[in-house]
């Protein structure tokens, strides 16, 4: 499950940082602030989620498509993988991030499309615009992917449901592509909701009927039971959440220490983690687990870009500037580990926060073969731009004017539609094409 993405750090809901506005058209929409009550009874969650995102927007665009297994990813000649596989294809067992290679023996007559992605990012921007319709709360966790938070909805807009089927309807009728929708109390269950019932799927959690829902699934459906804890779960005869559930807090926190006490939450259907708009949140970060464990630092190095042009994005458009960056590497035996740098000057720069990030994976990263599953970057120790002392009078340096060209032009002609001269990462050295969890699960 992607839920395992990097945590934000939660405040308290409700809590706004001064001086940041909402999103957009904060004065058309009159919603009730976040935290209104506060033991969270009204709190609303949609997660939205686009099905098969990149390979149904190659067949929207390109009819003769339909009813074809259709793969979208990096040619098997260039170790490319698969970012994306329709349904058609799925079932001759095709999935995301499989070796492009492997894919087709499995379905040699699958339509092998290129990655577009400024043209995905493009569709995710008139998303987004849907989403903001509804709550300036959203959450993005990816280009096809969002939690929005609408308790505060309901007086404009009706029932969470029947947002749900609106987002779903504007969706289909203005963006010709499919979503499914998870509505629930909490964004743990509204992500599992998303997922129930995908292609197409509408499914309502009540909050009366939390437990019906959970028990009789695989206790794998809880966020951070990986493999591992799922084999003990396996050796202790435990397999749905109804069986975990008669587990004791204590029980589990033995067993599977910190984790323990979140897996007792989750599995009674609790989970306090509020939505939080990049705006407001104290750290952004994406990461991609490889379905193949990358060996090349090469490839590796590739991959950090994506992530980290990414990131600063997202930190540029939340209208903050970073102080620390992060990097996360899981190997192959789940090793996990993180280094992060911190800056002398807060920065919203792509090449500053490459350098760092680049320098943390080259030198500190433990001696052992590379074999790695998992990287991630982040940046964190937020604060908002124009805070810094003097930073309104000085001149923004050469980079930073480049990347707020670069977002300019990109926001207009999409994604790569900028090919930064210093990007060599880019022109040097094709990575595998995209296919993870940063960008969505576009799979899924
Ligand atoms: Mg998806």
């Amino acid at each position: 499950m992607a839920l395992g993405k990097w945590e934000h750090s939660t405040g308290p809901p409700g809590k706004r940082l001064p001086g940041c506005g909402w999103h957009r058209d904060e004065k058309k929409l009159d919603i009730a602030p976040r935290g209104d009550d506060e033991n969270g009874d009204n709190v609303m969650i949609l997660h939205v989620d686009m099905d098969a995102f990149y390979a149904s927007v190659e067949e929207r665009d390109q009819p003769t498509l339909r009813g074809q297994p259709v793969i979208v990813g990096g040619s098997a000649e260039k170790r490319g993988v698969v970012a994306a596989a329709n349904y058609v294809v799925r079932s001759f067992g095709v999935h995301s991030a499989m070796p492009t290679s492997t894919a087709l023996k499995l379905c040699p007559h699958a339509v092998l499309m290129p990655v577009r992605m400024s043209h995905y990012a493009e569709i995710s921007r008139s998303l987004h615009e849907i989403f903001f319709r509804y709550t300036p709360l959203v959450e993005p966790l990816a280009l096809d992917e969002a939690f929005l938070d609408v308790s505060g909805s309901g007086r404009l807009f009706g029932s969470p449901e029947k947002m749900a089927r609106e987002v779903k309807k504007a969706i289909h009728d203005e963006l010709g592509l499919v979503a499914s929708v998870g509505v629930a109390p909490n964004k743990f269950l509204a992500k599992l909701a998303s997922d129930l019932e995908k292609p197409d799927g509408l499914v309502v959690i009540a909050r009366e009927n939390v437990q019906e829902v959970l028990d009789p699934l695989p206790v794998g459906r809880i966020w951070g039971v990986g493999k591992a804890t799922g084999k003990t779960f396996e050796r202790l005869g435990i397999h749905t959440i109804g069986e975990l559930r008669e587990c004791s807090p204590g029980d589990l926190e033995s067993r599977f220490g910190k984790m323990g006490d979140q897996i007792w939450s989750l599995a009674h259907g609790i989970d306090t983690r509020p939505v939080i708009p990049d705006r407001e949140a104290k750290s952004i970060s994406n990461e991609t687990t490889f379905a193949t464990d990358i060996e090349d630092m090469e490839i590796l190095e590739s991959w950090l870009m994506e992530l980290t042009e990414q990131v600063s994005r997202r930190l540029r458009r939340s209208g903050m500037r970073a102080r620390t960056v992060q990097i996360k590497v899981r190997y192959d035996d789940f090793d996990t580990f993180t280094r992060s740098i911190s800056l002398s000057d807060p920065t919203t720069s792509t090449q500053e926060i490459w350098r760092s990030a680049a320098t943390m994976l080259k030198e500190r990263l433990p001696e052992r073969p590379l074999c790695i599953r998992l990287l991630g970057v982040g940046v964190s120790n937020l604060q908002q731009q124009g805070s810094v002392q003097g930073e309104l009078f000085d001149d923004p340096d050469q980079e930073s004017r480049l990347d707020e060209v670069t977002d300019e032009i990109e926001d207009r002609f999409g994604r790569g539609a900028v090919n930064r001269a210093s990007s060599t990462m880019r022109t040097t050295n094709r990575k595998p094409e995209p296919g993870s969890e940063n960008f969505g699960n576009p799979d899924g």
